[in-house]
């Protein structure tokens, strides 16, 4: 399902580092512990897993990498898509600021674990700013800072119009900075922790697609084309490409498709565009988001389609979003241009969950490059027998999407119609 998206033509794949060794899978194996997916949600699960010792087994369909982690927009944008006023009214003082901070665990985790392994990825904690497109977005990003503050996070901090429009070039109304924020190359990040996983002992297989599930005494089975795995517990970890392997747990999730691109080299390696190199997304509910790369690029994604067929030409659909936010790149030559899946949920939070054997991680809604991390570790937790940190997640599931596998798509592609269209009145 993401071979359209063209991965291979990512800046990403044209600035990977080497790959750890991963066969194909074949004949039998037995593990503690099977994760699917080699994602970082299913790395972090296998190198949290190997490290305390357990006997694991790792399956992705094609290269570690290939999903959303190795593709992504690389925005370290710190917590989770709903914000610190958002948990506090959805679930009050005390579960909301459990869930606020533990999610804010996931960018120290990160940081510390490209620092334990020495994962060469490009890691600038520069701040992240969403900008606003409406003057009214500046009192929502107000209450946002007072509410994180409230809760003990004080990197947060409102800047007006003047401020904004320095520290991104283009037509915004001011803008929330989050200093913990910032980004890094995805996917040699993802390779790293695989290196990692590899090395604490997790065995590893690429093009070993996970093709059915089943439940035994014990434990599970996992079939792939050439073998089988027979553990105790397996992981799923495939998030927006896992399509029917398990379409219960799938069914939890939304995937959507979006679209990317870089730049060619520009003058001052596009210093005069974003000077203090920030990750930077707009407030649009279809949101536009970029930021530079070390090699003087600009990436900018933006644009989502509903429809499962990507567009002929992903750079003609991703231009006319980048030139309304940077006029003056009007023309730019694109080097780069790729898709991926984005899976949301209907709360926005992530899906973890259990079923006897079964547990899963997925549906960050845009905002997995480091809440990924977390998830696999706290997987690997779960796996263990300590499910504290799990559950708070577990606790408030996301529900569903109504009309099942059918009409799921349907149903929700007109809800994000509405929103998408409210944008263009923005
Ligand atoms: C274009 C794009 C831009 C994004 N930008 C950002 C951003 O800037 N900041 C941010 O925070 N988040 C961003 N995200 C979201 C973020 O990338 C994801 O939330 C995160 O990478 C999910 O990680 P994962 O490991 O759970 O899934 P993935 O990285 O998608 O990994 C899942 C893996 O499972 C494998 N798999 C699936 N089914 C099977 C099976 N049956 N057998 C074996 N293997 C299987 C797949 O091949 C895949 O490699 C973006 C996503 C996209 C698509």
């Amino acid at each position: 399902m993401n071979g359209p998206l063209a991965f291979e033509r990512s800046w990403y794949a044209a600035t990977a580092q080497a790959s750890p060794q991963q066969s194909a899978l074949n004949g039998d194996a037995s593990a503690d512990v099977v994760v699917i997916g080699g994602g970082a949600t299913g790395v972090s699960a296998a190198l949290h897993l190997a490290e305390r010792g357990a006997r694991v087994v790792l399956l992705e369909a094609a290269q570690i990498g290939h999903g959303a982690s190795g593709r992504n927009g690389g925005q370290i944008i710190p917590g989770l898509r709903q914000g610190a006023a958002e948990l506090l009214g959805n679930f009050g003082e005390v579960r909301g600021a459990a869930l606020f901070h533990l999610a804010l665990s996931a960018r120290g985790l990160v940081v510390d674990l490209i620092a334990r392994h020495g994962i060469a990825c490009d890691l600038a904690l520069t701040g992240h700013l969403t900008t606003a497109v409406r003057p009214g977005d500046l009192a929502g990003f107000a209450d946002e800072a007072a509410a994180a503050a409230r809760l003990g996070y004080h990197d947060m901090s409102v800047l007006d119009a003047g401020a904004a429009r320095g520290a991104v070039a283009n037509p915004n109304h001011g803008a929330l900075l989050d200093a913990g924020g910032g980004h890094f190359h995805t996917l040699n990040y993802t390779l790293g922790l695989a290196q990692a996983a590899a090395a604490a002992g997790a065995r590893l297989h690429a093009a070993s697609p996970a093709l059915r599930l089943e439940r035994r005494a014990g434990g599970v089975t996992v079939h792939t084309p050439a073998g089988r795995v027979l553990a105790a517990q397996a992981i799923l970890a495939g998030d927006a490409l896992l399509g029917p392997l398990h379409a219960r747990v799938n069914s939890r999730i939304m995937p959507v498709a979006n679209y990317i691109v870089t730049t060619a080299p520009l003058p001052g390696g596009g210093a005069g565009l974003i000077p203090g190199n920030q990750a930077v997304s707009d407030s649009r509910f279809v949101v536009n988001y970029f930021r530079r790369t070390p090699d003087g690029r600009l990436m900018f994604g933006g644009g989502e389609r509903y429809t499962p067929r990507p567009p002929a030409d992903m750079a003609a659909f991703v231009r006319p979003f980048l030139e309304r936010s940077f006029p003056m790149l009007a023309g730019v030559a694109i080097d780069h241009a790729w898709g991926g899946l984005v899976s949301i949920t209907r709360s926005r939070l992530p899906d973890l969950g259990r079923d006897g054997p079964l547990l899963w991680a997925h549906g960050y809604s845009g905002q997995g490059a480091v809440l990924s991390t977390l998830g696999g570790a706290l997987l690997a937790e779960g796996a263990l027998g300590d499910s504290s940190r799990f559950d708070q997640f577990a606790d408030v599931a996301p529900p569903g999407f109504p009309g099942g596998q059918l009409l799921k798509g349907p149903l929700h592609v007109l809800g994000m119609l509405w929103y998408a269209l409210r944008d263009r009145t923005a």
